[in-house]
């Protein structure tokens, strides 16, 4: 069997649904669904997923920050399974970024968001982890977040004129 799982478009009422709590962080399917997550964010060039876009309707994520070309200057980290997130506090400032998302391909938006937040979640081992997220990998943390209530990122942009192809975002970065 592959460990490429194929990723939900929008339209796929999936992504519209509330993610369920995972009971068992140890569970042999979480655990393996865990390394697919992060095989298949790595062949997609991406920098997080979270398991509605495969499908998996539970409420975890990955967040694997590395530059890429949509992101050249994103922070290097090893991928971190997020397990029922929680976002305890955030700071007064909003900064708007550009994002795109696996489920909505060749569509980047300007979106808006919490520059640094205070997060509570469980690992793959489950501990639990209080941390404190500022920029990039706040906005992973956020984007990848909304899935699991079933909101997507051209949902919190504020203009239509803010959303662009992939094409036009490149020459928008160079
Ligand atoms: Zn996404």
């Amino acid at each position: 069997m592959s460990d490429l799982l194929e990723i939900s478009q929008l339209g796929d009422p999936i992504l519209r649904r509330q993610a369920q709590p995972i009971e068992n962080v140890h569970d042999e399917h979480i655990q393996k669904l865990i390394d697919r997550l992060i095989f298949t964010a790595g062949k997609a060039n991406g920098v997080g997923i979270a398991a509605p876009q495969v499908a998996e309707s539970y409420r975890l994520f990955i967040v694997a920050s590395r530059p890429t070309i949509r992101y050249p200057n994103a922070p290097v980290m090893e991928p971190t399974a997020i397990l029922n997130p929680q976002i305890i506090a955030h700071s007064a400032e909003v900064v708007k970024d550009w994002e795109g998302c696996l489920s909505i391909p060749g569509i980047r938006g300007l979106v808006p968001r919490y520059q640094a937040i205070e997060v509570e979640y469980t690992t793959r081992d489950g501990k639990l982890c209080r941390q404190t997220l500022s920029d990039f990998v706040a906005r992973i943390f956020q984007h990848e977040f909304d899935h699991l209530n079933g909101i997507v990122f051209v949902d919190r942009v504020e203009s239509t004129l803010e959303i662009v192809t992939e094409q036009e975002y490149q020459k928008l970065i160079v």
